[in-house]
């Protein structure tokens, strides 16, 4: 059988401009890694030919075998990884994750509540748009005003005045850590249970660089492709047996069919991956770096959401330059810096321009960047925007340049996939 250059020339085309991207533009956008070679490999094998519906040793069809020994690796590298009981691996994405867990939990018309998508949520915690704000009654917190950090006077008032089945916090752009112990307790005075959605910050807590939701979430979810560095997909994890079995029934035969074995082959890798002491190494300049990062950028006039960053991410309020998120991160673009226009706490612009952008440090910690390169970074990405604070939209055409050709050197010295 024919290779993908000969058999369709015009997707290998396709994937060879993503790899010349991939090589030649900085990544900062949060929620993405470049994972390793181990982990392509696992997620493009013929695992992807497989259908293995049911869990190890319980499935609907022969041949599994092997499906069992990938998947019961994935499982039990997860559990260790976190220091829980139970790991599901299944789910498809960070999406069907939480979707799982409301199939498994609540029903269509419960009251639910999450932190609001303009504060940094997720649409899968109740967003308008979202099934999560359609099937439910879903109440949503927000930050406070001075210091954006979650405002637990406001969470405490809402839960007792709505008595919420489920309680979720984490999100998409919230740059501080949670207080998952103020979350139980609040749970569990008004009957709750509590649900931690780590997607973002999930290979910090297994770098062990973040506080862990075990302990004190009933139910913790999370993708599997962001800090965690492995394919994109979603799992569930709790220690309480009751709720593991319905988390299984909810994930198969509730909302999925066939788990994607490929990429639960993959997963096993990555927490394979995670669980060596580089991980942990990794994890903590993840941390320093987007720290640098952040810093650098007060420094050179923008603000940042909550004054700073605990995390991988760090959330720029662009307002004090005079540019919007649509403008910086198209500029960015045309520079090789890649980022996401991002809407900062009551953010008087609409999602399509918003007055912020999200900046993040797992990729260009992957690929080797430390604090002296992410600072250089953070003076490129304020070239840039200066040059759109005087020249409007289309920018300073001539310092865009100048960046694209520094951030192609800086590529170039902490190439990435060089077998590719
Ligand atoms: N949860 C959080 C906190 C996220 O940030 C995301 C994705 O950005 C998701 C869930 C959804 O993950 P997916 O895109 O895999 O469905």
């Amino acid at each position: 059988t024919r290779g993908l250059a000969d058999a369709d020339p015009a997707v290998f085309g396709g994937l060879q401009h993503e790899i010349a991207r991939e090589k030649k533009q900085i990544e900062l956008i949060a929620s993405e890694n470049i994972v390793s070679k181990a982990v392509l490999e696992a997620q493009g094998s013929v695992f992807t030919n497989k259908y293995a519906e049911g869990y190890p040793g319980k499935r609907y069809y022969q041949g599994c075998h092997p499906s069992d020994e990938v998947e019961q690796l994935a499982i039990d590298r997860a559990k260790a990884l976190f220091g829980c009981e139970f790991a599901n691996v299944q789910p498809h994405s960070g999406a069907q994750a939480n979707g799982a867990v409301m199939l498994a939990l609540t029903k269509p018309g419960d009251t639910i509540m999450g932190l609001s998508l303009d504060a940094g949520g997720h649409l899968t915690h109740g967003a308008k748009a979202a099934m999560s704000g359609k099937w439910f009654n879903a109440i949503q917190y927000g930050v406070r005003e001075d210091d954006h950090r979650i405002d637990f006077d406001q969470v405490e008032r809402l839960a007792k005045e709505h008595k919420p089945k489920l309680i979720i916090t984490g999100g998409s752009a919230y740059p501080r850590h949670i207080d998952f112990a103020r979350f139980r307790a609040i749970a569990d005075e008004v009957g709750a249970l509590f649900m931690v959605d780590m997607a973002h910050f999930a290979g910090l807590v297994a770098g062990g660089v973040h506080p862990t939701p075990f302990g004190h979430a009933h139910v913790v979810t999370t993708t599997t492709h962001k800090t965690l560095r492995g394919p994109r997909g979603g799992a569930v994890f709790t220690n309480d047996e009751a709720i593991a079995k319905k988390i299984n029934s909810a994930v198969f035969p509730g909302l999925q069919g066939g788990p994607l074995m490929h990429v639960v082959a993959a997963k096993a890798v990555a927490f394979g991956e995670a669980l060596q002491p580089e991980f942990k190494t990794y994890a903590a300049a993840v941390v320093e770096n987007a720290k640098v990062l952040a810093a650098r950028l007060k420094e050179r006039g923008m603000d940042l959401v909550s004054g700073g960053t605990d995390t991988h991410l760090a959330l720029v309020d662009l307002r004090p330059v005079g540019v919007t998120g649509k403008d910086a991160d198209e500029a960015l673009e045309r520079a090789s810096i890649t980022c996401n226009k991002n809407g900062v706490p009551n953010d008087p612009l609409p999602p399509v321009k918003t007055s912020g952008i999200r900046v993040g440090s797992p990729a260009g910690t992957t690929r080797g960047f430390g604090p002296a390169e992410f600072r250089e970074i953070a003076d490129m990405i304020a070239d840039v925007v200066e040059g759109v604070a005087k020249n409007g939209p289309e920018g300073n055409g001539q310092t865009e340049m100048h960046v694209k050709s520094r951030v192609e050197a800086l590529c170039d010295r902490f190439p990435i996939y060089p077998e590719l």
